[in-house]
């Protein structure tokens, strides 16, 4: 069968499936010895986003006609374990993707706009009960109406996002963009608070009008009012990243996927998750 091998018939080289596990195992190395922490996107089974916040995220996207041709692309390379560090920040995503090479990803999302989002807050002003039931997306059709209209909601429009890759076949969107586009639904399964940090608002601004919040919240250092972070590391059974621990020190023991948030389950220390073997894919 070796006589076949596209190395010989194909237009690029052709890199094993063994070779590009061995390259991101390396990568993924030499990004935790440089002190980052790395967040590995992983999806067990096939769905790719199964709560509320992360299946809006992928609807949304899917949504649109500039998007829908050629998100489809990206689902195999994300559940199969490509998406080898995933990090969101206010107004940004970056990622790592392993294909034929080592892929740097970097999708650009704009702020709500504070007229928005002001909007959305008047709207759901006393509908959410609580921090949980908003995290964990139990919210009333009234509500997940409003988060999700397209004209006026909290998930963003093509417009307003940016998309680039480092890879050569970079047109308006390669399949490495589309399986980050796609990890970031997953992510918003394990940490949907996420989701309000990308769009650069608070979520407690939601529920702080209702009075049943009252006892779940306590006035933070700078006077704002935070839910205590123990209490919601209770719930959910996940470690929770507070805005202090932004900046981690170097040390492979903080090379540690997130936890997903099985509650009345405590949160176990894992290990960088491999790419499971033979699950890389064939071409890049
Ligand atoms: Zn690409």
């Amino acid at each position: 069968m070796g006589w076949y091998r596209n190395d010989y018939y194909g237009f690029r080289p052709y890199v094993s499936v063994a070779q590009r596990r061995r390259n991101a195992q390396k990568h993924v190395a030499k990004l935790v010895k440089d002190g980052r922490t790395v967040s590995p996107v992983t999806i067990d089974g096939r769905t790719i986003a199964k709560t509320f916040w992360g299946k809006a995220w992928c609807d949304n996207l899917e949504s649109y006609s500039d998007f829908e041709n050629r998100l489809p692309r990206g689902r195999t390379y994300v559940r199969n374990g490509s998406v080898l560090d995933l990090q969101i920040e206010p107004g940004r995503v970056t990622a790592v993707v392993s294909g034929s090479e080592i892929y740097r990803i970097e999708i650009k999302i704009k702020p709500l706009a504070s007229r928005r989002w002001n909007a959305i807050k008047s709207q759901c002003a006393g509908k959410i009960a609580s921090v949980i039931e908003l995290l964990q997306g139990r919210l009333s059709s009234g509500v997940m109406e409003i988060i999700t209209c397209h004209d006026g909601g909290m998930f963003p429009a093509p417009s307003e996002i940016s998309l680039d890759c480092s890879c050569p076949d970079w047109a308006t969107m390669c399949k490495h963009v589309a399986a980050v586009l796609y990890g970031v639904g997953a992510r918003l399964d394990d940490q949907p608070e996420l989701f309000f940090k990308l769009r650069n608002v608070d979520h407690l601004d939601l529920i702080k009008q209702v009075g049943r919040v009252q006892g779940m919240t306590r006035r933070g250092a700078g006077g704002k009012k935070t839910i205590a972070a123990g209490e919601l590391a209770d719930v959910f059974g996940i470690e929770l990243e507070g805005p202090t621990r932004r900046q981690r020190p170097a040390s492979p023991e903080d090379a540690q996927p997130r936890v997903k948030p099985k509650p009345a389950k405590p949160a176990k220390p894992a290990k960088v998750r491999k790419p499971a073997a033979g699950s890389l894919p064939e071409v890049g």
